[in-house]
């Protein structure tokens, strides 16, 4: 028995030095962004030449930049993020000014996906998208519009018939609006409720995307439900915005 002991404790320390030996490689991993604002003073803002310079940065040191089929099919499978470096880019909430993001990603042949409320845009509040913006957006194959609730009210997370109608509305506006429907959704305010996601799987919702900012190693550590993403803002500085994505 002492023998087995001895033989399990040599294996362990064999294995500890093999996780030690691929740990740079195994420091690779996939960093989903979160973009609100476009603009230098906005609460939750990034300046346009701080997410230039990020997008730069990605693209000059060989991140792959993954679309939101990719990370469909990636999050209905077991696939291991941890042997190259990931990113994928999202904005929520429908802001105007995420227009000058679209044209930085065009130019760079970036995906990204929009999470929008139809409420703003049906409503034709200032400083949000309107229709002809979601047009243009959904022009670009890069682009997905997704689902972010209808109207982005607090209240209606914490009443599960408000939320079922906010829900139902949103997949209206959206279906009315866009030429495709992804079936993926963006909680508002992150925030998760057990009836919420419950619901939403009903509906057959095949990803949510959340905040909690969080490296994503391999895809069956992650719930499909849950998917971490970094915030990105104005006060993250570019030192921390590498460590997010390196
Ligand atoms: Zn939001």
């Amino acid at each position: 028995m002492l023998r087995m002991i001895k033989i399990i404790k040599k294996v362990t320390v064999l294995m500890g030095i093999t996780l030690i030996c691929i740990s740079p490689k195994a420091q690779a991993s996939l960093s989903i962004l979160l973009y609100h604002q476009v603009s230098d003073t906005k609460k939750y803002g990034i300046s346009e030449e701080k997410f230039t310079e990020q997008m730069n940065f990605l693209k000059d040191n060989g991140f792959t930049f993954l679309s939101h089929e990719q990370l469909l099919v990636a999050f209905n499978k077991e696939v291991d993020f941890s042997t190259k470096k990931y990113v994928a880019v999202t904005f929520d909430d429908g802001w105007r000014s995420q227009m000058k993001a679209v044209k930085i990603l065009a130019e760079r042949k970036i995906p990204a996906i929009f999470f929008i409320n139809g409420e703003p845009i049906a409503s034709k509040w200032g400083g949000y998208f309107n229709k002809e913006h979601l047009k243009e957006i959904e022009s670009n194959p890069l682009f997905v519009i997704a689902d972010h609730s209808f109207s982005h009210k607090i209240k209606t997370l914490h009443d599960p018939e408000l939320l079922k109608e906010d829900y139902r509305k949103n997949v209206d506006f959206l279906k009315a609006n866009i030429k495709s429907y992804s079936l993926v959704y963006a909680y508002p305010y992150g925030a998760k409720k057990k009836e919420y996601i419950d619901y939403l799987k009903e509906q057959n919702v095949q990803l949510i995307y959340g905040t909690g900012g969080a490296k994503i190693h391999q895809t069956t550590k992650v719930s499909k439900y849950d998917i971490p993403r970094f915030t990105i803002t104005n006060s993250v500085s570019f030192e921390q915005f590498k460590q997010y994505v390196n």
